[in-house]
């Protein structure tokens, strides 16, 4: 039985009194959540967060690094910078950044290869555009996505990969795509990643993001592989956030 795993991304959101109040108001109300939850924050707010976290069962997470370890490389962020502040996960191939900063599947293979040798959970996000789906591509696309990530990494690893599953159509839009819709797209990552390791690939969580909501979280997470969410706006409200924990 995969435990449910609801991670918050937060993007480029927050200040340090907005992110003191949201974490409070989760903290407050989180308990003993019957699933994991982790939040991945901006970079900057990682030390902040950390101390806001420290007592309290929420992981903290990033939303991207480096490939290279250390070096003359403005602007990255490293596996091992993550690992001071305590990340347990990190974001990979986030959709955003493939669109907006010309992430490759193979650099994004390569960020995935790179926080497993650091420790960290890489959350590998795939999923198709609209038009993509629209012609009929959703499995080649999400397949490819997968696959490039599947050929950089060893056998042993599998199991310690988080997959998330979004689709870019669904995402920041208020549309959805139905429980049936992602589980057979959840069902076909399953099969990529067992023809890799088919024990690992019972234990490899997969989580759905797109608008998810209290209103539609219970449904999505009720499908046999959906094992969690990656929640990008309702993450920004803790009534929202907490919502969608107890529907995991
Ligand atoms: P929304 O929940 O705002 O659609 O964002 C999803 C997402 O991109 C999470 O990574």
């Amino acid at each position: 039985m995969r435990r449910k795993l609801v991670a918050g991304n937060w993007k480029m959101n927050g200040s340090i009194a907005a992110n003191a109040l949201l974490l409070a108001e989760i903290k407050a109300e989180f308990g003993n959540a019957a699933c994991d939850a982790a939040v991945c924050v901006p970079a900057p707010y990682l030390a902040q967060c950390q101390a806001l976290l420290s007592d309290s069962a929420i992981a903290l997470g990033a939303q991207d690094l480096s490939i290279h370890e250390a070096g003359a490389y403005t602007g990255e962020v490293s596996a091992t910078m993550l690992l001071e502040f305590a990340c347990r996960y990190v974001i990979v191939g986030h959709s955003e950044r493939r669109a907006y900063f010309g992430e490759t599947d193979e650099l994004v293979a390569q960020k995935t290869a790179r926080a497993l040798r650091a420790g960290l959970v890489p959350i590998v996000c795939v999923g198709e555009t609209l038009a993509q789906r629209e012609a009929g591509q959703t499995d080649a696309i999400v397949g490819q996505q997968i696959d490039a990530v599947l050929s950089l990494i060893a056998e042993n690893d599998l199991a310690k990969i988080v997959v998330a599953y979004e689709p870019v159509w669904a995402i920041g839009t208020g549309k959805t795509a139905t429980p049936e819709m992602a589980q057979e797209v959840h069902a076909m990552l399953r099969k990529r990643l067992s023809a890799k390791n088919t024990q690992a690939a019972t234990e490899v969580k997969i989580l759905y993001g797109g608008s998810m909501k209290p209103e539609n979280a219970k449904e999505l997470l009720a499908m046999p592989d959906i094992d969690g969410g990656l929640i990008g706006g309702a993450a920004l409200k803790a009534a929202d956030f907490l919502s969608i924990i107890c529907a995991a």
